[in-house]
């Protein structure tokens, strides 16, 4: 294993190993490139790329490599806030760098859907800005009602409704640098 070995130590079970992640990725890619340059889209090959960060960093960097065709890249920075209530519960943009939409075929990259607040925040934000098209692609998708509420046109894996984190996603803000996707030992999550 490349990585350190107390990182290695935390962790309980290994979900999707990176080789599948690899191989998703190629699959996703091949769909998006065939689905944005179909006479439904006009042919239309350019696009604008929207990692949400942190998560959605790895993800995109290696997805986007795949993709044949123009882009540009904007950038979308969302903070969850969690409250002790569903009603409470919420999310924000924090940050933005976008750039101008019209007329663009826009595709929003998460790392994972869960209660779906996230996308749909995003999407609330940008639907008034005249993108073309605006699609979203997440690498992961629990079963959630939330999830189930927000339709996204690209999905890398579903998974069970565990705690998942590698491939940019964290805990406390560490283990995005891990290849696979993986779950954490259950001492680790208590400290
Ligand atoms: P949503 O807004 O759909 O509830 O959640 C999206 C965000 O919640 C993700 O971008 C991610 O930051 C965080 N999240 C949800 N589930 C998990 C998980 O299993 N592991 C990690 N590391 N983050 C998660
Ligand atoms: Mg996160």
């Amino acid at each position: 294993m490349g990585y350190n070995r107390s990182m290695e130590r935390d962790i309980q079970r290994v979900l999707i190993p990176h080789e599948r992640i690899a191989r998703r990725v190629k699959e996703l890619a091949a769909q998006i490139t065939a689905e944005h340059t179909s006479p439904a889209m006009n042919g239309a090959s350019e696009i604008t790329i929207l990692p949400i960060l942190t998560g959605a960093m790895i993800f995109a960097s290696d997805l986007i490599r795949q993709l044949p065709m123009p882009m540009k890249i904007g950038l979308l920075a969302v903070s969850s806030y969690p409250g002790r209530s569903l009603k409470t519960q919420g999310s924000g943009v924090i940050a933005q760098q976008v750039g101008d939409l019209r007329g663009r075929h826009v595709l929003i990259i998460d790392d994972i859907l869960d209660s779906g607040g996230t996308i749909r925040l995003v999407r609330d934000m940008l639907e008034p800005m005249g993108a073309a098209s605006l699609k979203a692609c997440v690498l992961l998708r629990k079963p959630t009602a939330g999830a189930a509420m927000t339709p996204v046109d690209y999905v890398g894996f579903d998974i069970p409704d565990e705690f998942v984190v590698g491939y940019g996603l964290d805990y406390d803000d560490y283990y995005r640098n891990l290849p696979e996707i993986v779950t954490l030992k259950a001492d680790i999550m208590k400290r």
